[in-house]
């Protein structure tokens, strides 16, 4: 359970869901996390907790929609821990949820800020950290609203597809420089998002059951997955853990 051991991981949107969940796991399998997100005490807390139970672990306030705050996530990371292995862009918003027509501008603007421009500062301030020190992995959260519509969800479906976008991208950029550049589409998931889309009403997805979601430690342990040699043949793509096949390459469920 100590793969990452010597390893720095940073998780932005780690205050709680699956960010939370991801830096648990990582300190679990012996992993440095670095824990970002704009709630200060409740990543505080969250470390301090993983300190307690045997795990090292740095809080950083940061907001993803702020160039500035990522660049010194970075150097945080670097700073506090000597060096930067994973980088996992997980920070994302769905709210407010509502069709086009009845859209707020500023609102519709502010998700892309978080959920694209936000992916695009990690990977603009990691790779060249993890160039210099001769590689790493950034690992982008995506979703399947990247490739498919849904009601209410034109900012989020938008945002999804310019995440995997920038994942090809930065994939095809630099691969060849011992960057790996890998998605994560996680299914439904059981945290505070799904609470807000339930709310809603407006597509099938709100009426989900929250049996119908995954645990968001399912959706850590395909992120340790895909930051490990797992994620090799994923390169470039969203891998999807939303199938059978997906979350048994995880080792989520039983092979039949
Ligand atoms: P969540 O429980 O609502 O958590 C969202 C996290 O993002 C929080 O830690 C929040 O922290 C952080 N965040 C929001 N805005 C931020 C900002 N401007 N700067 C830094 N951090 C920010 O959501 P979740 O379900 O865990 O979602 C995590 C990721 O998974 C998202 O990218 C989401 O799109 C994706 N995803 C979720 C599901 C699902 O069913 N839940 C499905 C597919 C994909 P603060 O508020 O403290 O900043």
């Amino acid at each position: 359970m100590t793969v990452f051991s010597g390893k720095t991981i940073a998780i932005t949107g780690a205050s709680r869901g699956i960010g939370e969940a991801a830096a648990r796991y990582f300190a679990k399998l012996g992993g440095t996390v670095v824990l970002a997100a704009r709630s200060a005490n409740q990543i505080e807390t969250i470390a301090q907790d993983i300190l307690a139970n045997g795990g090292t672990a740095v809080a950083c306030g940061c907001d993803v929609s702020l160039a500035v705050d990522v660049e010194a996530l970075v150097a945080t990371a670097l700073n506090e821990t000597g060096r930067l292995d994973v980088f996992v862009n997980n920070a994302g918003i769905i709210e407010p949820i509502a069709r086009l027509a009845d859209s707020d501008p500023t609102a519709w603007g502010q998700v892309v800020d978080v959920n694209v421009k936000g992916v695009y500062h990690g990977l603009r301030f990691a790779i060249p950290e993890m160039i210099n020190s001769g590689g790493g992995t950034v690992i982008n959260i995506s979703s399947g609203a990247a490739t498919s519509a849904l009601e209410g969800w034109s900012h989020y479906c938008a945002t999804k597809a310019a995440v995997l976008s920038l994942t090809r991208v930065a994939d095809k950029e630099y691969r060849d420089r011992g960057i790996r550049v890998v998605g994560l589409s996680p299914g439904t998931v059981a945290t505070d998002m799904q609470v807000q889309i339930r709310a809603s009403g407006i597509n099938p997805v709100s009426k989900l059951d929250v049996s119908d979601h995954i645990s968001p430690e399912w959706a850590a342990r395909a992120i340790a997955w895909l930051a490990g040699p797992g994620g090799d043949a994923h390169l470039g793509t969203d891998f999807s853990i939303k199938t059978d096949e997906g979350r048994a390459a995880v080792g989520l469920i039983e092979t039949a």
